[in-house]
């Protein structure tokens, strides 16, 4: 079985390079061998490929650069998946796919399921919801992971950047009214590994159904608790000498950003424990595994 593997270099796709490989020949892409932005160089990428399966975690991230950016985060987070989709509505072949709880506008108060209606905020959520919508017109077989907070031991983002600030502030005011559930890119990959072995059998079998699943850890806390957890975890690690003494809780109005950010950023995972026998971790248990691997 052949896998195409987008995105390598990302944070999910960098842990999918690895956690693919015992399930086929997985050729994995950066951007300059699989472009999202050049939709017709990707369709010939794809059917001198032709692959068996489409794994797609490359995406236009830049939450607020997206709000300036549109036709972009347009071109790589709707387009380029439809694209793909196309593609593997041809072949017979399986697109998995990643999302986002932006599309949601998160006033729910729970977490919010797969068939909640979707409202996004802001621009990249807008594109990312473009996406999902794409891929279902095709008809193509899909799988849709929806996820949050994404974090990894490389990379871009909120662990790395608080453990820098950690080290060289006493002080740190983060956002304590939005709340999710953060989420380590190796859990996605390997639940993505687990999933796609299901879903293989499912489709030999002729009982596949494609479809949404929210893939996000277990529990909830708020980017401040999120913080707080990263600190706690360096500081009984010991390795790195630690300037901060206060994380100061503040609102989401006291830290104005481009784009609007949900509140409620939760996602049930119930279908997803259900449908393929899983219990997804807490947020703060992988949290530690993760750091652990970066002393
Ligand atoms: P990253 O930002 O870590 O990685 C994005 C990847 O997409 C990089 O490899 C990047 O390549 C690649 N990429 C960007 N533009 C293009 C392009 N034009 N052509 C080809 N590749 C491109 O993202 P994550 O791994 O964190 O995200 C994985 C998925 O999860 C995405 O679908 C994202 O929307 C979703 N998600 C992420 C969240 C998060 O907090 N990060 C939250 C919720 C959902 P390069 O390295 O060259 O820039």
């Amino acid at each position: 079985m052949k896998i195409l593997l987008t995105g390598c270099s990302g944070q999910v796709g960098w842990e999918l390079a690895r956690t693919l490989l015992p399930l086929g020949d997985v050729i994995a892409a950066n951007r300059s061998e699989a472009d999202l932005s050049d939709p017709d160089g990707l369709r010939r990428t794809v059917q001198k490929l032709n692959p068996d399966v489409i794994v797609n975690p490359a995406a236009y991230t830049a939450v607020d650069k997206a709000e300036t950016d549109r036709d972009l985060a347009f071109l790589v987070n709707a387009e380029a998946p439809r694209v793909l989709a196309e593609e593997a509505a041809k072949k017979s072949a399986l697109l998995v796919h990643y999302s986002t709880d932006y599309v949601f506008d998160g006033t729910k108060n729970a977490p919010s399921t797969e068939d909640d209606v979707t409202h996004p905020v802001n621009v990249y959520g807008q594109s990312k919801l473009a996406g999902e919508q794409a891929i279902q017109a095709t008809g193509a077989d899909h799988l849709i992971l929806r996820t949050s907070w994404v974090y990894a031991a490389r990379g871009q983002n909120f662990l790395k950047t608080i453990l820098r600030l950690a080290a060289e502030r006493e002080e740190l005011n983060i956002v304590a009214d939005q709340i999710g559930s953060p989420t380590w890119a190796r859990l996605i990959a390997e639940t993505t590994a687990h999933i796609l072995r299901q879903i293989l059998l499912e489709r030999q079998q002729d009982v596949f159904n494609s479809g949404i699943y929210n893939l996000t850890s277990a529990g909830e806390t708020s980017w401040h608790g999120f913080a707080q957890g990263i600190v706690e975890i360096a500081r009984q690690q010991g390795v790195q000498p630690l300037k901060n003494r206060v994380i100061n809780p503040i609102p989401t109005t006291a830290y104005p950003v481009p784009a609007k950010r949900p509140l409620n950023s939760r996602l049930s995972t119930e279908r997803l424990e259900q449908h393929f026998d899983l219990k997804m971790p807490s947020w703060d248990s992988a949290l530690r595994l993760c750091m652990e691997e970066m002393v």
